[in-house]
């Protein structure tokens, strides 16, 4: 006799079918679960024969000698439909779907639909007479019937190579059990924790039912539709099929308010009672939330609660990264295994960047990566460190310019072996003689003995050595994979280019984890909302209960969308639609609550983008008002339940005592009380760790440069003219802003030098461009021999720019000149003062009673013999008026200075200075006089800042920056917003700093 027994929420049948089934031999009764979690579940309650529902159908087969078939792997599946789908558009037959043929997301989806179709148990006779009787048109008819003709060809193809996805495999146990002498190896078969079966699974049911008693325990209650809609399906095909339905009734004991909810749970009138024994718990983030959590459930533990009376339940263990070191911080036993990316592994890397040097071709990045690899070191005994700092010295043009840099660097070394493998890996091979070949190669590194020496040495840990050797088998796993992919799709004997063994690659290696250390069988359980039901805590644990997180709404696949399906669902093709995935979620929350007997905490986190899901909010009104208000977790001294909590609190306190104190200085450091005051008070007074050294220094020498250097940030300038650091940059294919720059003003001297005192206004413009462009071949030539010019393949594309903006200044320099009613005219080039090679000396300023002798090198000073104008050419960003105004630009300054004591000039006849933009070939901004309007007319568009205001704040500019660079005060404070390019960006803790942060600084904008 087949029965149904149809459950109230938070009711099992396990338990009794479990006592059942021991009256029965070993075997003959067969106990059936959705899950590994309920599987070990019932194992551990006896010796009962369980089993997850896959194993009815191969058995069957296997009991019937009928296991001829082998099963296809999901990537296999794949691969089959893409074949089609390459096959149809080939023939023509695709175009509906044409544009997304060769799309990766298009077949996945293309593979889960027919998956749904074969669930639903759909033949494709069935599937191709509901689309007859839909009668779409046009282009919708187009695709149906491309969908039709991809599921059928996939089944023939199924059926010629003797093989079968999981769907086929129940098809074969139904027709097997269909036959007359069928075996069945059971006379009982148990069914608890279900909440859905898929139409092939009752079909093998109904089929097994004749053979076999059958006994189901299903929550389902007529009075709550709601609820039961998750389960109205299964209940109604049980009632098809004849089984007696017996209903129970709750005899679950529960604290009264969890017994509240169990009962009255989206009935349609909520009683109103007291919520003893629920918590809500609000957290401000994700790790506060779990932090909290295991708080409280640290809290259960002193007092007295075991491990195996609480459970954690997430609805997606994807949002809780970091959840099993925080048990570990805590002090707390978890079922959690301890684990790392696969992707992220070393080894990992390196093999992945193998592939993707040959299937790259000439790329050179990724062959910078490949040997930017620590493994390289072990294995190949080169240095990957000294070759990453070779990249910023030189640019390395292709992959064969940096094998044979690397192979001379290190000729001792095996880098060779490496470089000949690849090569050997470039023409197109079979899956399993690629993989062969990869493998061999990677028994040869002997990774297990070098690293175990490694490990001996005490240079890594265990669990690093665990990591490699895991991530070595692993690729091993995903390459047999591979062979066994392409061999069950039909393309194991075909030679394949490396990219597609890469993609391969890439789709498996993503989704593999590496398993650091596994959980405790017997610490605190952790596990996802949708995997577990029917088992009773004392104590439950249901996190995540976030907007968006839960209810978490699986949206169905595109390739039909839900009206579509419910077009198909009532012309006999079911299909599931996104309402039926919002009611399991429903389910899932109710069936997760349920299993709380004494206290049921539920936790959130909430922020600006989401707060509590509407699950809370629902269940605050089964309650009296004010019965369920959030809880908070704020820890003090009494009440945290870590050391490194404890720590964070203690750290915090004025005053500490003396146990206190030596705990503090054993856990952080002697110097725990300096530090934790250090990121706000560096900022206060001269403090030594915001750049006010104690040391004074001298400053008898000064560039312009540097001087604005210091001017724009005083820690800019410690590090890069005082420290000399070099920012850590590799030479990239692209030219050095820099040396364009220099080319910009080599070139420029050089002409102009052959036109010193010339006025060029109305010369031949073509003469002058022809004799422009031979100077900056000339200048380019010397600058690329220096190795300062890459040359790449879009060198000739930079050139042709330089040639372009040049011809735009020869333009511009011939309407200045022209227009122009002082004769200005340039005298001096590239004017060097102070320098190590100049002919003219610095220029001393006396400060203090001390002299500080300036330097600096002036593009060009123009003069008609009486006047004298200075200009500055800019090949990046012109500085802004207002900045100069304020003394934040001091170079133009400083020039008027030299050019006033150098060449003995008066100041009132230098009229002005400004620069020159090279991006749009415009003189703008600088200091000038007013009066000149007049005379250069260009003046009228630029508003200039006047001469003798700007020398008055730049002279007590320079006055302060002097004593400041003196008295060592090199404080991180920017004059504007931090560039972007900022050679300090990694290392200034400006941008970082809660100090910075509280003074209301706009630290965003400063980025
Ligand atoms: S990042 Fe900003 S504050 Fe820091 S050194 Fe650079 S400019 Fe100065």
């Amino acid at each position: 006799m087949n029965k149904l027994y149809c459950l109230p929420l938070g009711e099992t049948m396990r338990n009794k079918f479990i006592e059942d089934a021991k009256q029965f031999a070993y075997g003959q009764a067969v106990f059936v679960v959705p899950g590994h979690i309920l599987l070990d579940e019932v194992k551990k309650a006896g010796s009962v024969c369980t089993v997850i529902m896959d194993y009815l159908p191969n058995e069957l087969l296997r009991a019937n000698h009928l296991d001829v078939y082998t099963r296809i792997s999901r990537p296999a599946q794949e691969m089959v439909i893409k074949q089609i789908i390459k096959s149809l558009v080939k023939k023509g037959e695709l175009s509906y779907f044409a544009k997304l043929a060769d799309k990766k997301g298009f077949i996945k989806n293309m593979v889960s639909f027919i998956g749904e179709l074969s669930r639903g148990g759909i033949t494709c006779e069935e599937f191709y007479a509901a689309l007859q009787a839909w009668e779409r048109t046009d282009y919708l008819q187009a695709k149906d019937m491309e969908i039709y003709h991809i599921y059928l060809l996939y089944r023939q193809e199924l059926k010629k190579q003797k093989r079968y996805d999981v769907d086929g495999l129940y098809r074969l146990a139904i027709r097997a059990l269909q036959k007359e002498n069928c075996i069945v190896p059971w006379e009982k078969l148990y069914f608890s924790e279900f909440y859905q079966f898929d139409n092939l699974q009752i079909e093998l049911l109904k089929a097994l039912s004749k053979h076999c008693s059958i006994e189901v325990g299903l929550f389902y209650d007529a009075e709550r539709p709601e609820l039961s809609a998750a389960t109205e399906n299964a209940y109604m095909d049980f009632m098809g099929m004849g089984f007696i339905k017996e209903q129970l009734q709750e005899f679950t004991p529960r604290n009264q308010g969890l017994d509240h909810f169990v009962r009255s749970w989206q009935r349609e009138r909520p009683l109103v009672g007291a919520a003893d024994g629920i918590i809500v718990f609000e957290a401000y983030s994700v790790e506060n939330e779990m932090r909290g959590v295991l708080g409280k459930i640290k809290q259960q533990l002193q007092a007295g609660v075991a491990c195996r009376d609480i459970i954690c339940v997430v609805r997606s263990m994807e949002e809780y990264n970091g959840f099993s070191n925080l048990f570990k911080e805590f002090g707390i036993p978890t079922t959690l295994p301890e684990v790392t990316g696969f992707t992220a592994q070393p080894l990992a890397k390196f093999i992945e960047n193998i592939m993707k040097t040959v299937a790259a071709g000439y790329e050179i990045d990724v062959w910078k990566e490949l040997l930017n690899n620590v493994f390289v070191d072990r294995i190949f005994g080169i240095n990957h460190e000294q070759i990453e700092a070779s990249y910023n010295e030189k640019y390395f043009a292709s992959p064969n310019v940096l094998q044979e840099f690397v192979e001379n660097k290190f000729p001792q070394s095996k880098i060779g072996e490496l470089f000949t493998f690849i090569a050997s890996l470039k023409s197109k091979s079979t899956p399993a003689d690629f993989t062969n070949n990869f493998l061999q190669t990677l028994e040869g590194w002997s990774l297990e003995k070098s690293y175990g020496e490694v490990y001996k040495a005490n240079k890594i840990t265990l669990k690093q050595l665990k990591a490699v050797v895991t991530t070595k088998n692993m690729v091993t796993e995903i390459l047999e994979e591979m062979v066994g992919a392409f061999e069950q799709s039909g393309q194991g004997k075909q030679k394949r280019p490396i990219s597609e063994f890469l993609e391969f690659w890439e789709e498996r290696a993503k989704e593999k984890i590496i398993t650091l250390s596994q959980g405790d069988k017997l610490g605190i359980k952790v596990v996802e909302a949708s995997t577990i039901q029917g088992i009773l805590f004392p104590h439950v644990y249901l996190m995540g209960m976030r907007e968006g997180q839960f209810p978490k709404v699986k949206f169905e696949n595109w390739i039909y969308n839900d009206q579509e399906r419910k077009a198909l669902n009532e012309l006999g093709v079911t299909l599931p639609l996104t309402i039926a995935s919002m009611k399991i979620d429903q389910y899932f929350f109710a069936a997760v609550a349920a299993m709380a007997q004494q206290s049921l905490t539920i936790s959130y986190y909430a922020d600006d983008a989401a707060a509590a899901s509407c699950y809370v909010q629902e269940l605050q009104q089964y309650y009296e008002k004010e019965a369920l208000v959030p809880t908070f977790y704020n820890t003090d001294v009494a009440h945290c339940y870590s050391a490194e909590e404890l720590a964070r609190i203690l750290v915090q306190q004025e005053f500490l005592a003396v146990a206190e104190d030596v705990w503090l200085t054993n856990k952080l450091g002697v110097d725990f009380a300096f530090r934790k005051f250090l990121d706000k008070e560096r900022w206060t007074g001269n403090n030594i760790f915001n750049g006010y050294l104690e040391q004074k220094q001298e400053c008898k020498y000064l560039s312009a440069s540097a001087l604005d250097n210091y001017v724009q940030c005083p820690f800019n300038y410690l590090v890069t003219n005082i420290w000399q650091t070099e920012p850590w940059e590799p030479l990239e294919k692209e030219t050095q802003p820099a040396v364009i720059g220099d080319l910009y003003h080599l070139a420029l001297a050089k002409f102009l030098n052959k036109h010193l005192e010339e006025n060029i206004g109305l010369a031949d413009y073509s003469v002058l461009l022809e004799e422009l462009m031979l100077d900056l071949a000339d200048v380019y030539g010397q600058l690329a021999a220096q190795g300062l010019i890459s040359e790449s393949e879009f060198s000739k594309y930079d050139y042709k720019r330089y040639r372009i903006v040049l011809g735009k200044w020869l333009l511009a320099e011939q309407a200045y000149q022209a227009n122009q009613k002082i004769n200005l005219l340039p005298k001096y080039l590239e004017l060097a003062f102070g320098r190590k090679d100049s002919t003219l000396p610095g220029v001393p300023i006396s400060i203090d009673g001390e002299e500080t002798i300036f330097s600096g090198q002036i593009d060009r000073v123009d003069t008609d013999g009486n006047n004298y104008m200075l200009t500055d050419y800019k090949s990046g960003t012109v500085p802004s008026a207002k900045g100069v105004a304020l003394g934040r630009f001091l170079q133009l300054p400083v020039y008027i200075l030299a050019v006033e004591k150098l060449l003995s000039v008066e100041r009132s006849k230098i009229i002005g200075a400004g620069y020159y933009g090279l991006k749009n070939c415009k003189r703008s901004g600088g200091l000038w006089e007013n009066t000149l309007k007049e005379d250069l007319p260009w003046l009228y568009n630029t508003r200039p800042n006047n001469l003798s205001m700007v020398m008055e704040n730049a002279e007590s500019a320079i006055v302060a920056s002097i004593r400041g660079i003196r008295n060592s005060a090199f404080p991180a404070n920017p004059a504007e917003k931090c560039p972007a390019y900022c050679p300090c960006l990694d290392i200034c803790r400006y941008r970082v700093s809660d100090g910075t942060q509280d003074t209301g600084e706009e630290v965003e904008d400063n980025v």
